[in-house]
């Protein structure tokens, strides 16, 4: 496969180069989706009997494909969940592809997997959970999500009472839409308390107290929220963590966007209860400055996911060196052939220190902050709520769902921002507002303020 001749190293230089120019790029362009029939039109056939060549295939990608893209670094992208891994990190994303290592097992992967876990290790700090917690990095929350709920189910089902029931799951509304696509995956029925706001121990109470006897055999699990996706609204996690102890319920708390703001001194007590839980989700590519893809999955006892995920293959019984022997990713969640995808952070987190982390995220939640105060100073604009966490949620006063919608799509074709519309819901409608969420600490206060003067 790799032979290697003069057109493999210059296609690496110019591979090298168009990293370089990305990384070290101060303005990055806004980029926007085409038509799949458009694109094929500018690419032309790239898949041949022959093959078109590297430098051919690059250039096509450079100056067609890659433009129908939009980066989610870019300062004004404020739309979903953004990102801005570090240069740091995303170099060495080439590093893990270059060193071509299989991160299911210690045995293949120990040097790479032992990077993983410094880095596992600090996450895991950030919880305060009990000495023995661990966890492993996933392709992202929605498969930390499923491998937790798994995990929880599995462990619940060892009691032969409940081994021929559906399982049964309380969240809220506000919990993310992977978690209702996960219960489908795990074939559990899902239960929403009605709020969008913070899920209360109290509310959760109400919840059990209102289930049917067979339902509440069912119940063995609650997935309480570490900063909503719309919102970033953190549930009432040491009233729920107290209500699942003394319910004998599996404590998941989703904080695939919110984790990263454990190691924010500023909201860390919001967070209080989270010590508690039995498994927790965080993903590095959304507030910790990882590259795609990058989730965790953290468990209080990492042995009960190991009971539930272990593959067995007798092709797999083979460690005879004492080398070989150690931690093995693919024991704790769903997935076997894996990346070493915690491999960039760690390069970050070594390189740059946490402290570094822990001004990148003040800096997110003091933009929210900061355009909150600019919302309030304008009169065409009103906070919908107090800005939680790095999220926004706002109104432009006497727009309807279609002003939204085409304002963010004059900002996109102008290669100007992305920032757009979501529905908040209160009492029981449900209204389109706009929504900025700050992850990219390279967001200035112009940006901002730009953004909601293109609103008047
Ligand atoms: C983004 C998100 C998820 C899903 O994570 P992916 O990495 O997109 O799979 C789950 N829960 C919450 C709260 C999220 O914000």
């Amino acid at each position: 496969m790799h032979k290697i001749d003069i057109d493999l190293v210059e296609m690496t230089m110019d591979v090298m180069k168009y990293t370089i120019d990305r990384v070290s790029a101060t303005k990055i362009k806004m980029g926007k989706p085409k038509k799949a029939a458009e694109l094929k039109k500018l690419a032309g056939k790239t898949i041949t009997s022959g093959g078109i060549g590297g430098e051919k295939a690059f250039k096509i990608w450079r100056k067609h494909l890659s433009k129908a893209t939009v980066p989610i670094d870019h300062p004004r992208h404020l739309a979903f969940v953004p990102a801005s891994p570090t240069r740091a990190a995303v170099i060495f994303d080439l590093v893990t592809s270059a060193s071509s290592i299989h991160g299911a097992y210690w045995m293949e992967g120990a040097g790479g997997i032992f990077c993983e876990n410094e880095a596992m290790s600090w996450i895991v700090s950030l919880t305060g959970l009990p000495k023995g917690a661990f966890g492993v990095f996933t392709s992202g929350g929605t498969a930390a999500n499923l491998s937790a709920i798994i995990t929880a189910r599995e462990h619940w089902r060892e009691n032969d009472a409940f081994k021929s029931e559906k399982g049964l799951i309380i969240t809220s509304i506000g919990a993310h839409s992977s978690i209702k696509a996960m219960a489908k995956v795990a074939d559990v029925d899902i239960l929403l308390v009605d709020t969008e706001d913070i899920l209360k121990g109290s509310a959760l109470v109400e919840c059990i107290k209102g289930l049917t006897e067979h339902q509440r055999k069912r119940l063995f699990a609650v997935v309480a929220t570490g900063g909503t996706t719309n919102a970033g609204i953190i549930d009432d996690l040491d009233g729920i963590a107290k209500v699942c102890n003394e319910e004998n319920l599996w404590f998941h708390v989703d904080a695939a966007y919110g984790g990263g703001a454990l190691v924010a001194d500023s909201v860390r007590y919001q967070f209080n209860g989270i010590e508690k839980a039995d498994s927790i989700t965080i993903d590095p590519h959304k507030w910790m400055f990882s590259p795609y893809d990058c989730g965790a999955v953290i468990y209080k006892e990492p042995e009960l996911a190991k009971a539930a995920h272990a593959q067995e293959g007798s092709y797999l019984e083979i460690f005879k060196d004492e080398g070989a022997h150690g931690f093995n990713p693919s024991d704790y969640q769903i997935q076997l052939t894996r990346r070493v995808r915690g491999l960039p952070l760690w390069f970050s987190l070594a390189t740059h220190g946490t402290d570094k982390y822990k001004e990148a995220v003040e800096r997110g939640i003091e933009l929210a902050q900061i355009a909150g105060k600019m919302i309030e100073s304008m009169p065409h604009v009103e906070l919908v709520r107090t800005p939680s966490l790095s999220c926004v949620l706002y109104r432009r006063l006497g727009w309807n769902p279609e002003d939204y919608r085409h304002w963010t799509y004059e900002n996109q074709k102008k290669g100007f921002a992305l920032v757009t519309p979501t529905k908040w819901k209160t009492g029981t409608t449900f209204e389109t507002v706009s929504r900025f969420c700050f992850i990219n600490p390279d967001t200035t206060e112009e940006d901002i303020k730009a953004i909601l003067e293109s609103m008047k």
